[in-house]
């Protein structure tokens, strides 16, 4: 069985006569109990939810080969919550993080502002120095994010997991961009696999909502034990959402990904437009590493305009385009990524992510708001 015909039979409930084909969530903040507490598994919706545990095995399809059975997933109520919870239940006081340059900002700050104020050593590298072991020499905790955030930055997952367990660090990969569908962090050698599931996961931009996997049982103890006592939980009704808008991530990946993949070559062939940044072209520097290591290319792409006036008047121009953050919808959208102040990229940068359109209809739109933005 392939992965798109597991996702879709994971999301049915088990075959029991008069029962829906796919159950809806439960609401619970407490649950009836037995003298046996600790074994009926549900006790307050805090520690655990019948709809989360649905999720947690349809996720767990998606990140581990042959269907994932030796994988353990727990859903956050967001990515950062999630981000979080690993970093709760990797680092104690002393330990150091290598991370690179071009994380996501959230992850960032939290490292940065907060474990760095708790006596957590943070060294940030480019991309390409993290598969050197030389350069992790004394982590406890290794942070990759592939593609990254919005430089789309390429990192050996494979590579970069012999280096950080050959110095003895645990590897986790923020894989909010290209989702497990897209890419499987845990099958190249990661420990922790951590997702943002209010991107493409989800893709009807109206969830927040995050996940970690692994393998490591010791590792998964941890992170529920982080997610009961701090409480970053995901609500029945998100978890549930999310659960039913997995069937179709392969169809919304793989038209994403298409229509992403033909507007980086449109816009490499325009005037004015330079340096257009995609995984899936063959003269981006991590082509052949993505090529390797990615199903998808994934619905992200960056390109920069001649300056910051160029680009709001290409936004402004747009009709098909919808002038939004963050990425992975059904609806194309794009954003001066400059404005927010968060990141080092021009002033004239753009990022934008490819929704499920018609890929001509899009073209079009942005040559004319390309003509508008130069005028
Ligand atoms: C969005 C994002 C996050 C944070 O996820 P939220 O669901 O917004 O909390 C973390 N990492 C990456 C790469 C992201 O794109």
């Amino acid at each position: 069985m392939r992965d798109t015909t597991r996702i879709v039979r994971a999301t049915l409930s088990a075959a029991k006569a008069g029962e829906p084909l796919h159950s809806g969530p439960v609401f619970a903040s407490k649950f009836h109990l037995n003298e046996d507490a600790e074994n009926t598994g549900y006790t307050y919706g805090r520690s655990a939810n019948p709809t989360w545990t649905d999720l947690e095995r349809a996720v767990g399809v998606l990140e581990g080969r042959e269907g994932g059975a030796d994988v353990g997933v727990r859903v956050f109520g967001s990515g950062m919550a999630a981000v979080a919870a690993v970093l709760g239940a990797v680092l104690r006081v002393g330990d150091s993080v290598v991370a690179p340059k071009g994380m996501y900002f959230g992850v960032r700050h939290l490292l940065g502002e907060v474990y760095g104020a708790w006596g957590i050593t943070v060294r940030t590298l480019d991309a390409a120095e993290m598969v050197d072991p030389a350069k992790l020499q004394g982590a406890r905790l290794v942070w990759v994010e592939t593609p990254s955030n919005p430089h789309m930055e390429i990192t050996d997952i494979a590579m970069v997991a012999e280096a950080a367990h050959a110095v003895g660090a645990v590897l986790a990969v923020d894989n909010s961009s290209a989702t497990p569908l897209g890419q499987r962090p845990l099958d190249l050698g990661a420990d922790l696999s951590i997702c943002s599931d209010s991107k493409a996961m989800c893709g009807h931009s109206d969830l927040i909502i995050g996940h970690i996997a692994t393998r490591d049982a010791h590792l998964l103890a941890a992170v529920d034990r982080e997610r009961t006592i701090r409480g970053g939980i995901a609500g029945p009704m998100e978890a549930w959402l999310l659960l039913r808008s997995l069937p179709e991530l392969s169809l919304r990946l793989q038209r994403m990904s298409a229509n992403a993949g033909l507007m980086a070559q449109f816009l490499s062939k325009q005037d004015g437009v330079a340096e257009v940044l995609y995984p899936g072209l063959k003269t981006h520097l991590g082509y052949e590493v993505a090529e390797r290591q990615m199903r998808y290319f994934g619905p992200v792409l960056g390109f920069t305009l001649e300056n910051r006036r160029a680009a709001d008047r290409f936004l402004a121009a747009c009709r098909l385009v919808t002038e939004a953050t963050s990425f992975g919808g059904v609806a194309t959208t794009a954003e001066r990524r400059g404005r927010w102040g968060h990141d080092a990229v021009p002033e004239g940068f753009i990022r934008m992510s490819l929704g499920l359109e018609d890929s001509e209809d899009l073209m079009q739109d942005v040559l004319q708001a390309l003509r508008a933005s130069s005028e």
